[in-house]
């Protein structure tokens, strides 16, 4: 084994513990044991051309992001930048700025926060759909007032509109009494729902689905594309699970744009502009998105030739998903 400024490097040493470049993974130990008595703090990676700080690749932690959440450490530094986080994704070109490829990566904690934090959001956008899934429902038609249904059905009532407002459009449920004797048992008939067309509602968020599937192909399946990118899975994983995140965003958004139209909670005049705009925003973002995280995040030279590719194919992706899902729906 020898020892070097601090750093061991040994044949034996465990894959993890290797020097490896943080952009494209290369095993940098042999650069490491050319040292002697003192060592550089800059280094590149003879691979990939990233020029990087070596105290980053010996101690990824260091490279931290104040502000994002999957660098957290407890709870409370989770919490306060699962808030900061979304508004830094917004503007996509700051975001990858920050996030270079030295700066560590965490899949499984930013999984359990876009489950978390779609989870919160969900529930928030799910009261409201509920309580218009309850009005839209055949039991309406009767005019029952919801303080009568709920002295009729008793907490069922409520656990309707809950499981209404999370599966809309979906799912219905219906309470009903569990046998023709009994009348206090109730339990909740769980059937297809009422207003539910995937080819019509929709195609534009398969529409970002597919340029998010158009992107992963060309970073992560193509072997050209993969070579000209010299980039770790892990880079483009992130990249995609923030992406789902914005998709996500821009469906509840949506729904609850049109729960708010059909309740009468937003002017009618305004709901046409406002209708598109969840969608619109969430294609424009996922262009700005992809070709920043190419140029300015992984910082790919040259850029040009990938962004070009990755935009068309996600343009034609995307609007050959949403006919086909189309096609295959309504015939
Ligand atoms: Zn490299």
């Amino acid at each position: 084994m020898q020892h070097f400024c601090n750093v061991r490097v040994s044949e034996s040493m465990e894959e993890r513990d290797r020097p490896i470049c943080p952009k494209c993974g290369y095993d940098q130990t042999g650069e490491v044991a050319t040292w002697g008595t003192q060592c550089p703090t800059r280094g590149i990676c003879t691979e990939c051309g990233l020029v990087f700080n070596w105290s980053y690749v010996m101690r990824p932690e260091l490279g931290q992001v104040p502000w994002y959440v999957e660098h957290a450490r407890g709870l409370r530094s989770f919490v306060w930048r699962s808030l900061r986080t979304p508004f830094h994704l917004i503007l996509p070109h700051r975001f990858w700025k920050q996030l270079d490829p030295a700066k560590p990566v965490s899949i499984v904690r930013l999984v359990l926060w876009v489950i978390l934090a779609l989870f919160i959001v969900h529930t928030l956008v799910a009261i409201p759909n509920g309580y218009n899934a309850w009005i839209r429902s055949s039991w309406n038609w009767s005019r029952v007032t919801f303080q009568q249904y709920q002295q009729m059905h008793g907490n069922y009532a409520y656990a309707e509109m809950l499981f209404d407002g999370y599966f809309y459009p979906y799912l219905d449920a219906i309470p009903r009494p569990w046998s023709q004797q009994s009348s206090h048992k109730w339990t909740l008939d769980i059937r297809r729902g009422w207003h539910f067309r995937v080819g019509h509602s929709h195609s534009p968020h398969i529409v970002s689905a597919g340029m998010l599937l158009l992107w992963s192909i060309v970073l992560l399946a193509i072997p050209h594309t993969r070579r000209l990118s010299k980039l770790r899975a892990r880079h483009v994983v992130r990249a995609i699970i923030l992406s789902i995140f914005m998709i996500a965003m821009s469906y509840e958004l949506t729904h609850l744009i049109r729960t708010m139209y059909e309740l009468d909670w937003i002017p009618r005049a305004a709901f046409p502009v406002l209708d598109g705009l969840p969608v619109m925003f969430c294609w424009v973002w996922l262009f700005v998105f992809w070709g920043c995280a190419v140029h300015l995040g992984w910082l790919i030279r040259p850029s040009r030739l990938l962004i070009a590719l990755g935009t068309i194919a996600s343009i034609l992706g995307g609007t050959t998903l949403s006919v086909y899902i189309f096609i295959i729906t309504t015939s």
